[in-house]
């Protein structure tokens, strides 16, 4: 526990607070106030550096400061992030170590000192001479783009939290004069102010980091008439298993398998609870039913001694994992099975997919989980016939058997189909087989693909235990069960029917989910076909069974680039930490319920989420309604997952966080969290694709945009209900038009009568299970200019390798001699100039000159001069970034290259007028028209 015996910062005095037997520290100047100690000079460090006191005077309190500490939870995401981002142009470069986070700490940090640097700096690469020249510096000594006006944001922050004020102060911002600024994306959600007595531990860890929970809003409005009068949906945002770097904080593990939770609601004990009765009983913090203190809650069972309470993670930790007891598990946990189904029918060999596939497995064997050496794994190979192999533990050669009755799947041999990865390989029969598979079929000229009865002939292998099917499939299945017909039309395309090409098909692939399901079994689909596969049916089995859907286009292993990307994902598919047996539940305060449930898995009972398996770095989205008046200061939400590991260990995550409570709509709209608000709508507009047509879905979402930007003109701005020139937004949801407009332009959704169906269904697959950090920039991509990058760029900096600052996405940006780079998490795009000067073609491409440079898929070449390795690095780590198992292809685009790739290049510009599809000025001007009632769009 804290102590004032420890050194105060000037300024600060502690007190003793009875009620809560801890101290409580005060900012004397400004009376403010918070349980967390004040550590070093922290006053300080809530200031821009520009601002701050030399070293060693008392730091006083500015009034226009935003106070980071101010909820003692919030700490460790204000501090040392947003004042950087948030600084004046003019700015010394001293900042590079306080770079602005995505989401997540030591992930994709776009330096924006370094663009100031940028500007003084010569380019890199200038064009020839002349008026290029005179343009090139021009353009840099203006301001780069919309950059905030400093003095307005000061002006913001410095009402936010003023000395200990607890209260949201709404800033106003015109979207007519406010172009989009990315890097506003990597801000961190609007502050969550709890009261000062909220936790019960003094810890910055208390709430959950948002890249594990955010919601839609940081306060809760206390009745279902405030939630509906703002028009904002109430939602969690939550990727509850994201990979966590070596340098980020690891979630804690109990190990004592003591678990304390409410008798009533069965909300784990958490840093929102409150100790009573001496501290043997708590309160529940969603209940408030007082509940007893478990007997062994203090006591250390390492040492066989009494423990510190207060050392409990789980007291201090609004992400916490604890090891679970017998009590909750059903049955034993069950070892890891992994059933590979693969495609051996002409297409498959032919395309060089299945020589990939058996090399990948076969290369992977080690990093498969088998800790304990109890995985179990089986091929099953198919084309219109099923071919098994069977193998005895310590067998060099195996067997197979060939099953041509498809109809009524049957099992061939009772044992040795489904094998113990380790005695499967202590012969070297598991090798053996992997190695031969491509031979065996390499001269197949069998076409036709028995995809449904392989799914059902893996099922019954793993029924009893249970685990991941994973499906690799390179054409459209054509008999037994499942069987799909090619119903592509280009003639619906961009019609009202077209919605109907986006469900699925045959009722096969969610009945058989649901049997997945009950079975403890998920299935992963990888796609290789170049011809109609139907991803939008077959993508239904890993929706409802928690699995993933992906899909590599006319694959053809004799490109470098398509072995290498499927060969990538496939691996880190295979050595991915998976989770069984998986449940999901997320319980919350009084007067809250979850009301419906977006991402993949089945919906078991009202509330409960089953999840056979889950893979690393899904997103799910949970709508949450008020069902009665919240009279309590805060709420708290908090999700909790029983699963077992792939090492065989039953566990529950618990991820919570808590949220102040108002009854004011300003700060309804103050706390509002445009990145949370982006992903539920995403997911929302794909259902609606799915029961409505494309179009009421992109309607919906741009009505709930109008709506919002309505009750924000009515209620928030002096113009009432009035017609108004401007069109205000809270500063905090700025982004929000521009992540719609996205949104309404990706390929999942956007109005086209081009865009083939199963492109569409894989989009939809991926804007409904990316977690938050990677979906943001599928639908707002990353852009940077190269040629004139900082001199930092490219290079290693504390948190890895240094990103340019990102542009927004219009062509504008573009610069004929210039070198660009496009990316959305899925595809690279490297832009050329049709002026970039030779040297710079050289540098990159190892090429003479633009003329003899070919555009498309490529690898890039790492070159022995530095601007080759910075550039290679701003690649890699742009492929490294994104969560998930991704390995983005990189295509050359021309300027003046074939127009398709120009044009889907261009695509991810969605600033930009492209066809019928409003450039952002034209959206933001039926925005206004609309929210002034005048039709629009
Ligand atoms: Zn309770």
């Amino acid at each position: 526990m804290a102590s004032p015996a420890q050194q105060l910062p000037p300024g600060w005095a502690a007190e003793w607070e009875q009620t809560h037997q801890r101290y409580l520290f005060i900012e004397t100047a400004t009376g403010h106030t918070q349980w967390e100690p004040p550590t070093g000079p922290s006053a300080q460090m809530q200031q821009p550096p520009m601002e701050s006191p030399p070293e060693g005077t008392v730091p006083t309190h500015h009034s226009k400061r935003r106070q980071y500490a101010a909820g003692q939870t919030q700490a460790y995401y204000g501090t040392t992030e947003e004042p950087s981002m948030l600084q004046p142009m003019s700015q010394p470069p001293q900042q590079a170590g306080m770079e602005p986070q995505l989401f997540t700490p030591g992930l994709a940090a776009p330096s924006f000192a370094m663009q100031q640097q940028g500007q003084t700096q010569p380019p890199y690469y200038e064009p020839g001479q002349g008026q290029q020249q005179l343009d090139y510096i021009n353009s840099h000594q203006q301001p780069a783009y919309g950059q905030p006006n400093p003095n307005a944001l000061a002006d913001q922050f410095g009402q936010m939290g003023l000395g200990g004020q607890r209260s949201f102060s709404l800033q106003t911002a015109n979207l007519l004069t406010s172009p989009p600024d990315p890097r506003e994306l990597s801000l961190p959600p609007p502050e969550i102010r709890l009261p000062p007595n909220a936790t019960v531990t003094p810890s910055q860890f208390a709430n959950a980091d948002s890249s594990y929970q955010r919601s839609t809003l940081n306060a809760y409005p206390n009745t279902s008439s405030l939630l509906s009068k703002s028009k904002i949906p109430l939602a969690l945002v939550i990727s509850p298993y994201r990979t966590v770097s070596e340098s980020e904080p690891q979630v804690p593990l109990v190990t004592d398998t003591v678990i304390a939770r409410c008798r009533r609601c069965r909300t784990y004990i958490n840093p929102f609870v409150q100790f009573i009765d001496g501290g043997n009983r708590w309160r529940c913090c969603m209940c408030n039913l007082s509940n007893e203190v478990p007997q062994m809650f203090d006591w250390d069972q390492t040492r066989n001694q009494p423990g510190d309470r207060w050392s409990r993670p789980e007291l201090s930790h609004g992400v916490v994992e604890y090891v679970a007891p017998t009590e909750y598990m059903v049955r034993p946990p069950q070892p890891a099975v992994y059933v590979f189904l693969i495609d051996v029918s002409h297409s498959a060999v032919q395309s060089g997919m299945v020589a990939t596939a058996t090399r990948t497995i076969l290369e992977n064997l080690d990093r498969i989980p088998d800790e304990d050496e109890r995985t179990k794994i089986a091929i099953i190979c198919f084309d219109v016939s099923l071919y098994f192999f069977s193998l005895s533990p310590g067998q060099s050669e195996p067997t197979m058997l060939v099953v041509s009755d498809v109809d009524d799947v049957f099992l061939p041999k009772p044992t040795d189909l489904l094998l113990n990865l380790a005695e499967a390989r202590s012969g070297g029969g598991l090798e053996n087989l992997l190695t031969r598979i491509n031979d065996m079929f390499k001269e197949n000229s069998i076409i036709g693909s028995a995809l449904g009865p392989a799914l059902q002939a893996g099922f019954k292998l793993m029924v009893p235990i249970g685990g991941k099917i994973i499906a690799l499939s390179s054409s459209l299945p054509s008999v037994g069960v499942g069987a799909l017909k090619n119903r592509e039309d280009p003639k619906i395309l961009g019609t009202a029917k077209e919605s109907g090409l986006l469900q699925a098909a045959s009722p096969f692939y969610k009945t058989f989910a649901i049997e997945c399901s009950r079975a403890q079994v998920s299935v992963d689909m990888f796609l290789f076909s170049s011809a109609y596969q139907d991803v939008a049916s077959l993508s239904c089995l890993p929706h409802y069974t928690s699995g993933q859907t992906y899909y590599y286009p006319a694959f053809n292993a004799a490109r470098a680039e398509d072995a290498l990307k499927f060969a990538h994902e496939f691996g880190e598919v295979l050595a991915m930490p998976i989770m069984l047996e998986v449940i999901m539940r997320v319980r919350a305060s009084r007067g809250l319920r979850m009301s419906s449930f977006h991402g993949n898995f089945f919906v078991r009972s009202t509330d409960l989420l089953a999840m056979p398996t889950v893979a690393t770095n899904q997103g799910y989205a949970i709508e949450i309604q008020i069902e009665e008046t919240i009279t309590a200061p805060f709420v708290v939400l908090q999700t909790a997952i029983l699963h077992t590991t792939c090492y065989g260990e039953r566990r529950i995550r618990v991820v919570t966080t808590a949220y102040p409570v108002t009854s004011n709509l300003s700060e309804v709209f103050a706390s509002a969290d445009q990145v949370a608000l982006a992903v539920l709508l995403a997911n929302k507009a794909v259902e609606r694709t799915l029961s409505h047509k494309l179009e009421d879905a992109r309607d919906a979402v741009f009505n709930k945009l109008v709506e919002i930007l309505q009750t924000y003109k009515s209620s928030m701005t002096a113009a009432g209900a009035g017609a108004s020139a401007q069109l205000a937004v809270g500063e905090n949801m700025k982004m929000l038009p521009v992540l719609i407009l996205g949104l309404l332009k990706n390929v999942g959704i956007r109005q086209s009568a081009q865009i083939p169906p199963d492109i569409r269904a894989y989009s939809q697959a991926l804007l409904t299970s990316l977690p938050a950090q990677s979906l943001i920039s599928y639908i707002y991509p990353s852009f940077y200019s190269l040629h004139n990058m900082p001199a930092e760029a490219g290079t290693v900096g504390p948190d890895g390798v240094i990103m340019p600052p990102p542009l927004p996405l219009t062509s504008e940006r573009l610069e004929r001699h210039g070198l660009f780079l496009i990316e959305d998490g899925q595809t690279i795009f490297l832009w050329v100039g049709r002026d970039a000067v030779p040297q710079l073609v050289m540098d990159v491409f190892n090429l003479p000159s633009y003329d003899v440079l070919r555009g498309g898929k490529t690898t890039l070449p790492v070159l022995e001069n530095p601007f080759s390795q910075r550039v290679n690095a701003i690649v890699q780590k742009t492929r490294e970034m994104r969560r998930g198992v991704y390995y983005p292809h990189l295509y050359v685009v021309k300027e003046d290259g074939e127009p398709p790739l120009r044009l889907w290049a261009l695509s991810a510009l969605v600033q930009d007028r492209a066809d019928v599809l409003p450039s952002y000025q034209q959206f933001v001007s039926s925005l206004k028209e609309k929210v002034n009632g005048n039709g629009g769009y």
